[in-house]
């Protein structure tokens, strides 16, 4: 399908967005103590719009929203009329995509170019999840004898916490709401505070595609307290987050009381691998792209760049070349390759890492940043070359427009360093020798490992990470069998099978 597109500056697209309120049980709400925080421009810093701070009293209400809902709403419905709700999420996301694309270009500072492609994404979480439910979410029987028969059947768990991050926010959000709802459970959404703008509008969408009120809800604050309340809650059954490894720590810890399932998708140093025997122009665009696509806020990043030694000076040329010219302007505009950061804290940590970088004895090459964005959080393409693995600039996650750049000498030294990191979420192999693409990707530890290729994806394939980059997979039958719904066994008799008589005169 063709959308529309409405090429516009940021100020004049600055219509779209308004005061954004909690969505509890059908409904658009004040926060019950009426507090508000504001939502900033990344582009411009200046105020966008107010948003309604949930708490734990408005987790409360969203919650037995949520529960009710369960109980009395969607899981009497039968399966089609479900799925018919989840398709409708579908068709309103593709009818108002643009503005979708919109709302988080100018909430996130990721360029519209970008965002049009996420964000058409959204729409295809929703109807791959209904298509997967309807196919596969079935038990299976296991006749034991002739006189006993199991058989096991997926249940919802009811009431599941979603907490979500603000790079890519709506594909992320939709990436749990759509299976989360497809499988039969209501939820309750905790965005991001930094990106609002496009999780109301997911609220809004729902609500347009007239899903009963109580099943999908959305709590605005912060994680501290609302992101907290929403953990804790005894009736919520299940967590799936998605952002940083830290938090997801404390998260875990919280659900501990009260014995909850979750799901971490977490932070990620990965490493993109280089040999010699490359399609070096191949390789070249993806590191790129890879590194400084999306601001270079992404999970799988490929923030650590090894080259083989022979090819090093060569796809280092290259690599300035690139960086040079890419070109940093409004992110409505659709020629922006890289925008401004999401918020001044962000920008500081990332400027923060580039001035470490120097002082741990990298040569910093980046562009310069033109005089009319500097109102914006913008951090130019930077490169951190003669970069060593051991640097903290190497070890810990910067979440940035920033590559380290490493020499490699042999294939053993680079799986050694690939893998000499807490985190491993993603990984990328160049060459063109099929047994080594294959004997490095098996050995480099990580959840996900591409070779010569750059993020592709396929949605029943398992998503997540290892190590500190996340606990279970989104995705697929993964999500739905592993996470959504759990299995319950029902033990039949066929026939009068011999029980003891416990206390039975005889
Ligand atoms: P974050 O951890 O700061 O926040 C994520 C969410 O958690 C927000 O909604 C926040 O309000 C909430 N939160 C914070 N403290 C909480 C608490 N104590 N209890 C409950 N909720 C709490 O992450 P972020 O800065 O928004 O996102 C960036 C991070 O997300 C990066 O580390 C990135 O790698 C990671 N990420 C991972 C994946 C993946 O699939 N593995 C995808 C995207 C982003």
């Amino acid at each position: 399908m063709t959308h529309k597109t409405t090429d516009q500056s940021s100020t004049e697209a600055k219509k779209f967005v308004h005061d954004v309120q909690l969505y509890i049980n059908g409904e658009f709400l004040h926060a019950k103590g009426n507090g508000t925080f504001q939502n900033k421009s990344p582009f411009t810093n200046e105020v966008l719009n107010e948003v309604a701070e949930g708490r734990k009293e408005d987790i409360k209400e969203a919650v037995e929203a949520a529960k009710h809902a369960f109980e009395n709403t969607w899981s009497k419905l039968k399966l089609a009329e479900r799925m018919t709700y989840i398709n409708k999420i579908a068709d309103v996301i593709d009818e108002e995509v643009e503005e979708i694309a919109i709302l988080e270009a100018i909430d996130t500072g990721l360029p519209i170019s970008q965002t049009r492609k996420m964000v058409s994404r959204a729409a295809t979480n929703f109807r791959f999840y209904a298509k997967m439910v309807e196919a596969k979410l079935y038990g299976e029987a296991y006749q034991q004898d002739d006189e006993f028969m199991n058989y096991t059947i997926y249940k919802p768990l009811g009431v599941v916490g979603l907490i979500t991050p603000w790079n890519a926010p709506f594909m992320l959000e939709t990436w749990k709401v759509a299976p989360a709802l497809a499988t039969g459970n209501t939820v309750v959404l905790k965005p991001a505070e930094l990106s609002p703008l496009t999780a109301n509008k997911l609220a809004e969408v729902i609500h347009k595609a007239g899903v009963p009120k109580g099943v999908f809800n959305v709590v605005h604050g912060f994680g501290e307290t609302a992101g907290a309340a929403l953990v804790e809650h005894p009736d919520v059954k299940a967590i799936s987050f998605t952002g940083e490894t830290v938090t997801g720590s404390t998260i875990i810890r919280n659900a501990a009381d009260t014995l909850k399932k979750t799901s971490m998708e977490l932070g990620g140093k990965s490493p993109l691998i280089v040999f010699e025997d490359a399609d070096l122009e191949r390789a070249l665009d993806a590191a790129v792209w890879g590194i400084f696509s999306f601001n270079g806020e992404r999970c799988t990043a490929n923030s650590r760049v090894f080259l083989h030694k022979s090819i090093k000076d060569s796809f280092v040329e290259a690599l300035k070349e690139r960086v040079f010219n890419i070109k940093m302007g409004d992110p409505m505009d659709p020629s922006t390759q890289l925008g401004p950061l999401i918020e001044t804290e962000h920008y500081n940590k990332v400027n923060h890492y580039i001035q470490l970088a120097k002082e741990e004895g990298c040569d910093v090459i980046q562009g310069k940043i033109p005089e009319e964005l500097k109102a914006g959080n913008f951090v130019p393409a930077t490169l951190l070359l003669n970069a060593t693995n051991d640097m903290s600039v190497c070890q810990e996650e910067i979440f940035g427009p920033v590559m380290a750049v490493i020499e490699f000498q042999s294939e053993e030294e680079v799986i050694a360093a690939a893998n000499d990191v807490k985190y491993g979420l993603a990984g990328y192999v160049w060459t063109n020798d099929i047994k080594r693409g294959h004997r490095v990707a098996q050995a480099v530890e990580a959840g996900m490992i591409w070779i010569n290729s750059q993020n592709t994806r396929d949605l029943r394939i398992p998503f997540g990470g290892t190590k500190a980059s996340g606990i279970g997979r989104e995705g697929g039958h993964y999500a739905m069998f592993e996470f959504y719904t759990e299995p319950k066994v029902i033990h039949v008799a066929l026939g009068d099978h011999h029980i003891p008589q416990f206390g039975k005169k005889k």
